[in-house]
C-alpha cells in the first residue's frame, strides 16, 4: 500500500517542486526586467518637486546625504557626559526662546526644538534637547518668557535619542512632571543604562496610537509613527494665533538611522517608515493641519521662522504654510525613503543570494 502511494506521489512532488523552481526563476526574471534606475529617478524627482524651496533640509538629509545604515547597540556613556569638555560650545546650540502662538512657546536651540504648550492647568513640554543645554534652554527659556517651570505637568518625548530625551529625567525629578513616550523607546531607555546616563526618566505614560493627552483646556493626540526609532511619536494639536485656531502636525522622527544597509531588514524597515509618514499625513489631512513642526530646525526652519516673526507686523504668520505644504513635507520623506528602498530591491534583483549586499 505504502509503495503504491509512493508510486503516485513521487511524480506529483517532482512536478510541484519543478513548478516552484520555475516560479522562482520567473520572479527573478521579473525583477531583472524592472528598470530600477528609472524607478529611483522618479522617486527622487517626486521628492524634489514636493520639497520645492520649502523643505530643502529634509530633501538633502534623506535623499542626498548618506544614511547611517545601522542602529546603535552600544551601551556606552555619551562623550559629552563622560567629559564635559566634549560639550559643544554654547554658540553652537543657543537660540533665544520666543512666543510663537498664543499658547505655544519655543524653548529650543539652534538645531533642536523644544516647545512649551501652555494650557489652563499647566505646561506640556514637547521634547527636551540634550542634558547639557536643557536647563538653560527650557527652564531658562520659560523664565525669560515669564512662564513658571513649576507649572510643567507633562513632558512628551518624540523618541529616545540623546538630542530629544536629554532633559526628561531632570524635568521629572525637579518638577514631578509625567514623562510620555512610545513603548519601544521606554524599552530602549531601560535596556541601555549607560547610554542614558542622566537622561533616564522612570517609566510614566506609555503612548499608544490615537491616545489623547488632555491637560486643562488643551488636548493633544499622539500617533505611533515607528521608523526613525521603533517608538517614535508624532502629534496633532491646536494652537491659536491672535485667537484664531490653527492645527499643527508634528513629525517626531526623520532621518534613516534604522538598519537599512542590507535588504533584510532594510526593505521592511523602509516600508514601516513610509507607512508611518502616511499615517501622520492622514491625520494632518483629517485635522486640516496648516502648520508643520519637526523636532529639528533643519527640517521645519523653526529658528528662521522665529526671526521672521519679529518682522511680521500685520502680515501672515511665518509658521502657517497651508494644508498642501504640510502634505508635501510627508511626501518628501516618503519619496526619499522609497528611493532608498528601491536601491535595496535592486540589490536583491541583481544579487539573488546577496542578502548582505551593501548599496
Ligand atoms: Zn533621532
Amino acid at each position: 500500500m505504502a509503495e503504491k502511494i509512493c508510486f503516485w506521489l513521487t511524480p506529483v512532488l517532482l512536478g510541484l517542486s519543478g513548478l516552484f523552481v520555475v516560479q522562482a526563476y520567473m520572479q527573478q526574471e521579473d525583477l531583472k526586467l524592472r528598470n530600477f534606475e528609472a524607478e529611483i529617478e522618479t522617486a527622487l524627482r517626486t521628492a524634489k518637486t514636493a520639497a520645492g524651496v520649502e523643505f530643502l533640509g529634509a530633501l538633502s538629509r534623506n535623499c542626498l546625504l548618506p544614511a547611517s545604515g545601522n542602529v546603535n547597540t552600544n551601551d556606552s556613556v555619551p562623550r559629552y557626559i563622560q567629559d564635559p569638555s566634549n560639550v559643544p560650545p554654547r554658540e553652537a546650540w543657543y537660540a533665544d526662546s520666543t512666543q510663537v502662538f498664543d499658547n505655544l512657546f519655543f524653548v529650543g536651540g539652534k538645531l533642536h526644538t523644544a516647545w512649551a504648550l501652555v494650557t489652563s492647568q499647566g505646561i506640556i513640554i514637547i521634547d527636551t534637547i540634550y542634558p547639557y543645554n536643557s536647563e538653560e534652554l527650557i527652564i531658562g527659556g520659560l523664565e525669560r518668557l515669564g512662564l513658571d517651570p513649576e507649572e510643567i505637568r507633562y513632558v512628551i518625548i518624540s523618541h529616545a535619542h540623546g538630542d530629544h530625551i536629554g532633559g526628561a529625567q531632570m524635568l521629572q525629578e525637579r518638577y514631578g512632571a509625567k514623562v510620555v513616550m512610545g513603548g519601544p523607546d521606554w524599552e530602549l531607555v531601560e535596556t541601555y543604562p549607560n547610554r542614558y546616563t542622566s537622561m533616564a526618566p522612570t517609566r510614566d505614560v506609555v503612548a499608544t496610537d490615537g491616545m489623547k493627552l488632555t491637560l486643562g483646556d488643551t488636548t493633544m493626540t499622539l500617533w505611533e509613527t515607528p521608523g526613525h526609532t521603533p517608538g517614535t511619536l508624532s502629534y496633532t494639536f491646536t494652537v491659536y494665533d491672535q485667537g484664531r485656531p490653527l492645527n499643527v502636525a508634528y513629525s517626531g522622527g526623520t532621518a534613516f538611522n534604522f538598519v537599512n544597509n542590507t535588504p533584510e531588514p532594510g526593505i521592511r524597515n523602509f516600508q514601516t517608515y513610509i507607512e508611518s509618514q502616511q499615517h501622520i499625513a492622514d491625520q494632518a489631512a483629517t485635522t486640516g493641519a496648516t502648520v508643520l513642526l519637526s523636532n529639528h530646525s533643519e527640517f521645519d526652519s523653526a529658528v528662521t521662522r522665529n526671526r521672521m516673526l519679529l518682522g511680521r507686523g500685520d502680515g501672515p504668520h511665518p509658521y502657517v504654510i497651508g494644508e498642501e505644504w504640510v502634505q508635501r513635507y510627508f511626501r518628501v520623506l516618503q519619496s526619499c525613503a522609497r528611493a532608498a528602498q528601491l536601491r535595496l530591491e535592486r540589490a536583491v534583483a541583481t544579487h539573488p543570494s546577496g542578502q548582505r549586499v551593501r548599496e
